[in-house]
């Protein structure tokens, strides 16, 4: 694939997978006031701190990473560096499925529930980001 058709292709999916973006840096502006801080690594927007990490216990299960469009909210710069590699498959994905993205992980993650698997690992989404990368909340670093 040639230079200038990736770069079209990656213009296209970013505004494709805007809402998600916009989504993602609603909770940046949010949380800022209580100090979650961003910063822009390869692209992506990185959002991090203590409000991120209350989000992510409170909404998400504790998880240590989410990805919305070109964002990713984890708990510390840390965290980010350790979950980099799995979230930036998601934020490929999102780049692909656009505004369906999250539809089609509840979705998925549903049907694999009515079937009684794990809505988690047993997502497409997540088996495709953990072939890349694993991510091990148990690591102890001092987090
Ligand atoms: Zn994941």
């Amino acid at each position: 694939m040639s230079h200038f058709l990736a770069r079209c292709l990656f213009v296209c999916g970013t505004l494709w997978t805007l809402p998600n973006t916009l989504l993602g840096l609603t909770v940046w502006v949010t949380l800022a006031p209580w100090g979650a801080r961003a910063r822009v690594v390869t692209g992506v927007v990185e959002i991090a701190g203590a409000p991120v990490r209350g989000f992510l216990s409170r909404f998400c299960g504790g998880a240590i990473g989410l990805t919305l469009g070109q964002t990713v909210l984890s708990w510390t710069p840390a965290t980010h560096a350790r979950a980099r590699d799995h979230e930036r498959v998601h934020v490929r994905q999102y780049l692909l499925w656009g505004p369906l993205f999250l539809p089609a992980y509840c979705l998925a993650s549903a049907w694999i529930w009515l079937r009684g698997g794990d809505p988690y690992h047993g997502n497409p989404f997540e088996k495709q980001a953990y072939a890349v990368a694993c991510i091990d909340p148990a690591v102890d670093d001092g987090l």
